[in-house]
């Protein structure tokens, strides 16, 4: 009978090794600053005339985005396609310098994992015991140490989750009505929905999520070139002519090795050992590898152990290994830096420049015009006004370009809008058509100033539409 052929290969769990060096220390710091940034930046309160005082606060039901000084309105959307630029240009700019180093150091699911990975080697022990303890049947042992470990990594789940909702109301308030049951449905919806996604993706899927999921690690190769720096294992070193050896009598000291053609690489498996996706490096370059660099740190303390140079694994580019001197400066490089300086220098200009006041002014076409009984046309606007200062401001409006032309506001005598507020107003703008008039409509601007001289008038260019 013909073998069944499995479409899905059951998932080998790996048992990462721990491992101290210079980048394991890297990363520690990283994740450490990652998380106080995530989990304290909602308990951070700021000073505002108008507002809440949490710093970071994104406020879906006034349509607000608090971000310390600066406040966000739905008409700033243009910033966040900007951010997404800059952050896509980052990523690209970074990949073709450093390869994946944001997959090793700042992605979420690496610094999740890896605080998952240190309270499950807390809780179990080091890699042997781990092991040990995956392959013994279930006792109580096993129970009380898988129990906890999931118990732990469900707590840091948690907390992921409602650190996140956090962010969307005040956090005090929302701590205080969650425990009660008194939060809205979409905070335990989405704490919930968090809770479960770390949970699996850290917890159960780990480097499964790098592997199979995440769409970087397939087209990562095509913005790396030959100066690209990526982790490396140094082959002519490592394997010499004879290839790699343990460190068996006649083969310990370099010297030794190198008579017998064997290279420096005593085959320990450390660096395969700590390996958080599970491979072997010595392999070359794969799509697995999130360019963690704690094969390095493993390698290098073998290395120091020996006394013989640290680098058998290092961070390298292909033109190095073959001898050459990487090139930092590329077209590609410059380009995707010149792009980075564009998009940040247009983002912050647009911010630092924004001005108080946004309006949008809108002809009623239905009729375009009016003739009055006087002789004088007459258009109407549908305007709106959006305060964007931190200020209460009492708009005026005045009109320029439209020499004797007069403005009806109807019933509104005050504009008055607090921050954040806005208003539509309809505008009748009455006007004595000159005969020499040229075209069909004459442009002219609205402008928008303030009864207290706060803010510079603020113009908006439209059109007033007649038959002449
Ligand atoms: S091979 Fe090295 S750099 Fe790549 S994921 Fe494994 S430990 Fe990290
Ligand atoms: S840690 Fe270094 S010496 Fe040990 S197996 Fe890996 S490459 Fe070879």
């Amino acid at each position: 009978m013909a073998e069944q052929q499995h479409m899905y290969e059951a998932r080998i769990p790996i048992h990462p090794r721990s491992v101290k060096g210079r980048f394991r220390n890297l990363k520690t710091g990283i994740l450490i600053l990652a998380y106080s940034v995530y989990f304290l930046l909602p308990w951070i309160r700021w000073e505002r005339d108008y507002g809440p005082d949490q710093a970071v606060l994104f406020d879906i039901p006034g349509r607000q985005f608090f971000i310390f000084d600066l406040v966000v309105y739905p008409q700033d959307i243009f910033w966040l396609a900007g951010f997404l630029m800059l952050a896509a240009t980052l990523l690209f700019f970074v990949t073709g310098l450093a390869g994946r180093v944001f997959c090793g150091y700042f992605c979420f699911q690496t610094l999740w994992t890896d605080l998952f990975m240190f309270l499950e080697r807390k809780i179990q022990g080091e890699r042997p015991a781990r092991i040990r303890l995956s392959k013994q049947g279930w006792n109580g042992e096993k129970l009380l140490k898988y129990g906890l470990t999931h118990a732990s990594w469900l707590l840091v789940a948690f907390a992921t989750g409602l650190g996140f909702v956090l962010y969307w109301g005040d956090a005090p308030t929302i701590v205080s009505q969650f425990f009660v049951g008194e939060a809205v449905g979409a905070a335990y919806i989405t704490a919930g929905i968090l809770t479960a996604t770390t949970y699996v993706a850290a917890g159960l899927a780990r480097e499964q999520v790098c592997t199979f999921i995440c769409p970087y690690a397939r087209f990562q190769s095509v913005m790396f070139d030959q100066d690209t720096l990526i982790v490396s294992y140094d082959q002519d070193r490592g394997e010499g002519t004879a290839g790699r050896a343990k460190p068996v009598k006649g083969l310990q000291t370099r010297e030794e090795r190198q008579a017998a053609g064997v290279g420096d690489c005593i085959d320990c498996g450390y660096c395969v050992q700590v390996c958080p996706t599970g491979i072997d490096i010595r392999d070359g370059l794969q799509y697995q590898c999130i360019h963690c660099a704690l094969c390095v740190d493993a390698c290098d303390t073998i290395m120091d152990k020996q006394g013989w140079p640290r680098g058998l694994i290092r961070y390298t580019s292909e033109r190095e290994l073959e001898g050459g001197k990487t090139q930092w400066f590329r077209l590609k490089t410059v380009g995707y830096g010149a792009v980075v300086v564009v998009i940040v220098g247009a983002l912050l200009t647009s911010i630092l420049n924004r001005p108080p006041v946004d309006a949008n002014v809108n002809q009623v076409r239905q009729p375009l015009y009016v003739q009055m009984s006087d002789g004088q046309i007459q258009n109407s606007y549908e305007i709106r006004l959006n305060n964007t200062s931190q200020e209460v401001l009492d708009f005026e409006l005045d009109l320029a370009g439209l020499e004797g032309g007069t403005l009806d506001l109807g019933d509104v005598s005050d504009i008055r809008l607090e921050p954040g507020d806005r208003l539509t107003i309809l505008a009748r703008v009455r006007y004595d058509v000159p005969d020499d008039a040229e075209g069909s409509r004459i442009p002219f601007e609205f402008v928008i100033s303030d009864r207290q001289g706060r803010i510079e008038p603020y113009s908006v260019s439209t059109q007033f539409s007649h038959a002449r």
